[in-house]
């Protein structure tokens, strides 16, 4: 094909599609929009999944009516004018592609009246053009509306998870934007359902009791870096309160929701030392510092942003953490897993070569994590935590597809406070995860009471396991299926730990059982329970071949 400028039609579709990915981003371009015009309410309403309908109103500055047509022109914007604006950005939005691009996907309808008009203005527009227009009055501010979105896309359409696993990312978007903007009112329903609520009345605290629970909420730790440079302001987790997934830390650059692997580390290290490996941390954290001193304009959804300087603000982000997190009651005391001592070249792995294990013979317990034992083919070192997960998986599979669960009836029920994105998951999941022997009931706003657990669990702490259990099935990512995450996600905490000392009968049985299952020398996820040190090996390192 020769080249050419492609025409206008399809320009506009292909940058449409790196706005609007999903119905997600949607709400974030619309959201977005209101907290610009200043809006101290917003309401977010989703239908399907937000492929039906997707509802945002807000009480903002409203659009004149003379302006109405031009915010869907591609690059007409109200907020920059120069290019040294583009240095300095203050808003949210910016690069005038939001509206243009939600017209090129779905239809629309906008209704919008601001305080200089005596009456509003109505435009409904399909495939981007105006279909109709209409003088209407309301109270002042904004409500767009967008129906059927990617009608006319089906490749797109196809690329869409479930309508549960999308609304799920709508929850949670709306979570982030309620965290960053204390003082204003958000609420979100998905199909109906109210499903957040936040008072609007500028206290942080407030916002995170509807988003984790009041019992997070109260735990929390203020941080106070305001006098830092850049300042960082928001609220943190003590180490004892910590979660199994990285879903719980959010970060705002001048209040906008950003991800940023840098933020992510400077937390980390701020906790260094305080966590259990592959626990993390609740977050919620805005740096705020001149417009100047921050790109925003790195991608068109803007949730990408590059600092001027890393190095200061890594440095203040750890250092208001670390001092938060000082004035925190002491930890408990936590077992790290000694790293192996022996180079790890001299190891030969052996996964997946062979499925069913030889008959071992327990020698000993290493770094209270290991099982030594002798095999006709020389030393094997077991992972005691991913050997019994195995077990545990293998096993919760096995019942469920019998319909054998065992279930443990708590004498007292457990008051667990789910997060939007999690009861998203339990409305959906409920019934599936009662199969397994989970029992919530409702108990007020947000609030479930954990009646039974699956017997499997036998200790530790019940709600967190449900909690976990809840965020496993919120991403569609992965090799497992939503029975194997429930299980492996059971498994996980219920098994055996690193750092657990184990008597030689106790170990003698975990060898057993670990050789009766279907694949020994996985866990769940995939990596060894097992390394293997062969004779011939061993006869090499010690220089007695060749
Ligand atoms: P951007 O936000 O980057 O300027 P958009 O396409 O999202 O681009 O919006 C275009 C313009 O429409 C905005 O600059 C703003 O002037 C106006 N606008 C959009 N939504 C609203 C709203 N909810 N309230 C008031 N004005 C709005
Ligand atoms: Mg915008």
């Amino acid at each position: 094909m020769p080249i050419k400028v492609l025409a206008r039609e399809v320009i506009s579709k292909i940058a449409a599609g790196e706005v609007v990915e999903r119905p997600v981003s949607v709400v974030k371009e619309l959201v977005e929009n209101s907290l610009d015009a200043g809006a101290s309410q917003i309401t977010v309403e989703a239908q399907g999944g937000g492929v039906n309908l997707i509802r945002v109103t807000d009480n903002g500055s409203g659009i004149p009516a003379n302006e109405v047509e031009l915010v869907f022109h591609r690059y007409a914007t109200s907020k920059i004018d120069t290019l040294a604006d583009l240095e300095r950005i203050s808003t949210l939005g910016f690069r005038g592609e939001a509206l243009p691009s939600i017209a090129a996907v779905a239809e629309v309808e906008i209704i919008t009246q601001a305080a200089s008009d005596v009456v509003g203005t109505y435009l409904h527009l399909r495939n981007g053009t105006i279909v109709s227009k209409e003088k209407r009055s309301r109270p002042r501010g904004t409500t767009v509306t967008m129906h059927h979105l990617f009608r006319h896309f089906p490749a797109r359409l196809k690329f869409l998870k479930s309508p549960i696993t999308e609304n799920s990312h709508i929850a949670n978007l709306l979570s982030q934007y309620a965290l960053a903007f204390p003082e204003v009112k958000f609420s979100l329903s998905l199909d109906g359902r109210l499903t957040l609520h936040t008072p609007g009345n500028g206290n942080l605290r407030d916002v995170v009791a509807q988003v984790h629970g009041l019992e997070v909420a109260q735990q929390m730790l203020e941080i106070d870096g305001a006098d830092q440079v850049p300042s960082i302001t928001g609220l943190v987790s003590p180490a004892s309160l910590a979660r199994s997934s990285r879903g719980y830390l959010s970060f705002f650059v001048n209040r906008r929701w950003v991800r940023s692997s840098l933020l992510v580390r400077a937390t980390e290290d701020a906790y260094q030392g305080l966590l259990i490996t592959g626990k993390h941390p609740i977050v919620s954290l805005n740096v705020s510092l001149p417009p100047q001193e921050v790109d925003v304009n790195v991608h068109p959804t803007k949730t990408e942003v590059k600092f001027r300087n890393n190095q200061t603000v890594y440095a203040s982000v750890e250092k208001s953490l670390k001092k938060a997190l000082v004035k925190a009651p002491l930890p408990r005391v936590t077992t790290a897993t000694p790293p192996p001592t022996s180079p790890p070249s001299l190891w030969t792995l052996k996964s997946n070569e062979m499925t069913s294990l030889p008959i071992l013979r327990v020698m000993g317990q290493l770094a209270s994590s290991y099982i030594m034992a002798e095999g006709p083919e020389g030393l094997y070192l077991i992972d005691q935590h991913a050997a019994h997960e195995r077990i545990l998986f293998e096993k919760i599979l096995a019942q469920r597809s019998q319909q054998k669960v065992e279930i443990q009836g708590l004498l007292e029920p457990i008051t667990i406070e789910l997060s939007p994105k999690q009861e998203e998951i339990l409305k959906t999941k409920g019934e599936f995860l009662s199969q397994f022997g989970v029992s919530l009931e409702p108990f007020g706003s947000r609030s479930y009471l954990l009646r039974a657990v699956p017997a499997i669990i036998k200790e530790g702490n019940l709600a967190e396991a449900v909690m976990t259990l809840l965020d496993s099935l919120t991403s569609d990512e992965g090799i497992l299926s939503q029975e194997e995450r429930i299980a492996q996600s059971l498994a996980c905490h219920s098994a055996i730990k690193a750092g657990d000392s184990l008597t030689t009968d106790e170990m003698r049985e975990l060898m057993k059982q670990l050789e009766q299952t279907a694949q020994p020398r996985t866990c769940p996820h995939g990596r060894p329970t097992m390394i293997h040190l062969s004779s011939r090996q061993l006869e090499k390192e010690f220089g007695r071949t060749g």
